[in-house]
């Protein structure tokens, strides 16, 4: 295995150049970039992943958050977690994403994770990392070890006969209650991707996650600024209280206004296949009293199209009360 390590702004071509190099981004890319390493490294030595060049991107300049003309905020690809957590700019104006970055992972892991490895960390399916088991996202075809076996922890929303494995990240469900835009630097070119659209459901092709392609290097995030007046909480429930991943977790951002909700944004963590949308959990809350019944009907209509497995149906019920909880804080702040 190669290793390179790239410092300079100018260098940001040769890591694009030789990302793209490898035949996919994806699931057994020839060509990995290397942040924080937290999931790499992992990957590496389960033999899940096995690059022959590894492009260290970590001092790549691309570490600052600042705030754009817009009156939003622009996060480079390897600020890491800690750092972001607790910047001035993310913890007054996006408190949504500070609470969930601070409920992932332990104080060590993200004072080394960073903005760009976090979006596309891998699932915690854990035939997913034994290479002894059948696993369609590690070995397209292979079959699904999860569905049938253990999948307590798995998804219940996006699902497909192919994979059932739920996206891991806290950080994720914040960005996308907060809109955010990932900006993505390939050999044609800079474009931009929304969050909702940056992420795949597994449908027959579970090896693919996202829209990266081979070279595609994220240079950073942006988020729109906070919605005027809004209020956010991030709420997650696990089996223990740190250094756990989510059962389910609510991303909710409300605004309240004579009395009625006027804006509000809802992603869950722990229940989907990719950061969990749920425009039909926005549908039912906007214009509406903040209360109890309306938050009970929102979280039914997040969480309709549930398809639980052997072990998950647990999640449902769960989720549902993770989200009407969230929304009571959020409203009950305003
Ligand atoms: C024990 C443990 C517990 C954890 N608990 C949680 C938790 O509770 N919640 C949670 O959200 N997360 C949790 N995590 C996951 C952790 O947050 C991720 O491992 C971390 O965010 C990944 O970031 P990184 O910079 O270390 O990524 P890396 O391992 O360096 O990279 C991950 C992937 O992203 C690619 N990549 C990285 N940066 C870029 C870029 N700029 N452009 C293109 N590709 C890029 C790499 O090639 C690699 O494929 C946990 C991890 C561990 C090990
Ligand atoms: S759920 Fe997905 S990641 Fe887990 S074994 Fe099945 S195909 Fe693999």
């Amino acid at each position: 295995m190669e290793l390179f390590q790239l410092t300079r702004a100018r260098d940001v071509r040769d890591a694009i150049e030789a990302g793209a190099a490898s035949r996919t981004a994806q699931q057994g890319a020839e060509v990995r970039f290397l942040a924080g390493g937290t999931t790499l490294l992992d990957l590496m030595k389960l033999n899940v992943e096995r690059p022959a060049r590894v492009v260290d991107i970590s001092r790549l300049p691309l570490n600052s958050v600042e705030a754009s003309a817009d009156g939003g905020v622009k996060i480079g690809a390897t600020v890491r977690n800690a750092d972001l957590a607790h910047h001035p700019l993310i913890r007054d104006a996006y408190p949504v994403l500070s609470q969930a970055l601070l409920a992932g992972a332990s104080a060590q892991l993200r004072n080394m994770a960073t903005t760009g490895g976090n979006l596309l960390q891998r699932t915690r399916c854990v035939y997913f990392r034994d290479t002894a088991m059948a696993c369609n996202k590690r070995e397209p075809g292979s079959g699904c070890a999860a569905i049938g076996g253990f999948n307590r922890t798995l998804a219940i929303l996006g699902v497909s006969d192919a994979c059932i494995a739920s996206n891991p990240s806290d950080m994720n469900v914040a960005l996308t209650a907060l809109e955010a835009t990932i900006h993505i630097a390939g050999t044609r070119g800079e474009r931009q991707v929304a969050i909702d659209e940056f992420f795949l459901l597994p449908g027959t092709t579970p090896q693919r996650e996202t829209v990266v392609e081979p070279g595609d290097l994220i240079t950073h995030v942006t988020l729109p600024p906070p919605a005027s007046g809004s209020r956010s909480v991030y709420l997650k429930l696990r089996d223990r209280a740190s250094y756990e991943f989510a059962l389910a977790s609510a991303a909710v951002i409300v605004t309240v206004a004579d009395g009625r909700i006027s804006h509000v944004r809802v992603a869950l963590g722990g229940v989907g296949t990719k950061p969990w949308r749920s425009r039909e959990a926005e549908a039912a809350l906007v214009s509406q009293a903040p209360d109890a019944a309306v938050f009970a009907r929102a979280a039914a209509a997040a969480l309709a199209d549930a398809r639980p497995q052997s072990q998950n149906g647990f999640k449902v019920e769960l989720a549902q009360r993770c989200l009407v909880h969230a929304l009571k804080l959020a409203s009950a702040a305003a």
